[in-house]
């Protein structure tokens, strides 16, 4: 069933969830937690809105603090941070630019400052600006999108490796577009391809000390980056071209990302789980 009504296109990114109708699913009503991240403090970038919020959420639910990374959307981190404390735990919000190292630098240092450590980082922060014409892609949209998608996901590794210890793990956002081409997000589709690379090798460059890196693909999602980058045609019809024919809910995004964090996955690293309603990709 598609559950998506006639949702309204946003005209800057990011987009900010408060403003989308129909509100995507955060965490299904009746997921239980079971305590798989108890005591532990995990940093999600882009965890404002959409799949980031959702983890951020799934992962109190399990036990754990939170600090979230997001560029300017104070109103969805606000609402995160209270949906985060609604579950007894604490969320620290760290608001800038993940394309910038010192920053990423300031925000690890300030998690770590806030909770004493840190175990999970998700990589999730992304921007993508459709452009049917690849002569179009300018310098600037190169830049920036490598910037963010890929360059910023390097950074946030490089500084939580100052702090992490065996059980400790990465998880990074990559896509289904990674894997069976976008024809008009070549640019981002490039990005992703890049993190999926970047998860095995970090993956196998970490595997001796304990230190899991996995990812996940999603297909297409309900979230505010669809709402502030496709045209209200491509809104409409979102999802509808899965073999579920229709678009996933971040509530389904997020035990994925709970799973790789615990130690349910301890045998587990170098991989990526597909969540796309049904395309096999084989990869
Ligand atoms: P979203 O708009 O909710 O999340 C994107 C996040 O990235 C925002 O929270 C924003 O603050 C953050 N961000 C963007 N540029 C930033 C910057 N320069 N510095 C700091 N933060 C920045 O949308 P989403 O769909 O939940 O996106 C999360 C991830 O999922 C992205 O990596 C996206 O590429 C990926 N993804 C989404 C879909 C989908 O259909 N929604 C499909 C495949 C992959």
């Amino acid at each position: 069933m598609n559950t998506q009504k006639t949702p309204a296109k946003q005209n800057k990114q990011p987009g900010i969830e408060a403003r989308m109708d129909p509100k995507p699913e955060v965490i299904k009503a009746d997921y239980k937690g079971a305590g798989k991240l108890n005591e532990k403090v995990a940093l999600i970038t882009g965890g404002d809105s959409g799949i980031g919020r959702s983890v951020a959420v799934h992962f109190a639910r399990e036990g754990a603090d939170v600090a979230i990374v997001y560029l300017d959307e104070d109103i969805d981190a606000k609402e995160t941070q209270k949906m985060v404390e609604a579950e007894g735990k604490k969320c620290l919000l760290i608001k800038g630019d993940v394309k910038k190292p010192a920053f990423c630098k300031k925000a690890v240092e300030s998690t770590v400052k806030k909770f004493g450590k840190i175990n999970i980082l998700v990589n999730n922060a992304g921007m993508q600006v459709p452009q049917k014409d690849p002569k179009k892609i300018d310098d600037k949209q190169l830049e920036d999108t490598f910037r963010t998608n890929i360059f910023g996901y390097f950074y946030f590794a490089n500084e939580v490796l100052e702090h992490f210890h065996t059980g400790d793990s990465i998880i990074n956002t990559t896509s289904v577009t990674a894997y069976r081409s976008s024809p008009n997000l070549i640019d981002y589709s490039s990005t992703k391809g890049a993190i999926t690379s970047f998860t095995r090798s970090l993956a196998t460059n970490l595997a001796k000390t304990g230190i899991r890196v996995n990812a996940v693909a999603p297909g297409p999602v309900w979230t505010p980056l669809i709402v502030s980058t496709f045209d209200q045609e491509k809104i409409k019809s979102f999802g509808s071209e899965t073999a579920m024919e229709r678009a996933g809910q971040p509530s389904e995004l997020g035990p994925a990302y709970v799973f790789l964090a615990s130690d349910d996955a301890s045998f587990i690293t170098g991989q990526v789980i597909h969540v796309n309603g049904g395309e096999v990709v084989n990869g």
